[in-house]
């Protein structure tokens, strides 16, 4: 008899539409309910990984940490959305956009709330949790108070 494998769906709860089970890094949705976004680093060679890794490609080293992606990131590029993936119709239009933060960046959604007369490319902008009406969880980018 074959071990029963064990199915960690955990990242089942990320975005509005579900990621594929991914195992290991299934601690970044119990990061997100703790209002926390966490990308990892390698503790061989440095290097940072967003969305999070759990095994580094660089030096194939597995001894990662996690740390907290926190402050503003710099808003390089960003692009309206008038058609969308399958799941994701109804929010339509919204913005996707990659903040840089130095040694990463991050890809991702910007909040709701914001225009696109309020988006200027090379503007500080944060990563912050997003508590979706169906429950799940994800990340959005939001403006930066002057
Ligand atoms: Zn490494």
């Amino acid at each position: 008899m074959g071990q029963k494998k064990e199915i960690d769906d955990r990242f089942k709860k990320f975005g509005t539409v579900s990621f594929t089970a991914t195992t290991k890094v299934n601690d970044f949705i119990n990061h997100l309910e703790e209002g926390k976004v966490m990308g990892t680093r390698c503790l061989d060679c440095g290097k940072v990984f967003f969305p999070p890794r759990a095994d580094c490609y660089k030096c194939m080293s597995s001894n990662v940490e996690w740390f907290e992606v926190s402050g503003p990131g710099k808003l390089v590029t960003f692009s309206k959305l008038v058609y969308a993936p399958v799941g994701f119709e109804e929010d339509l239009p919204y913005f996707i956009a990659v903040l840089d933060y130095g040694d990463y960046k991050i890809f991702g959604r910007v909040a709701k709330d914001i225009a696109e007369e309020e988006l200027n490319l090379g503007m500080e902008m944060k990563t912050v949790v997003n508590h979706l009406p169906n429950g799940q969880l994800n990340y959005v980018f939001e403006l930066v108070p002057a």
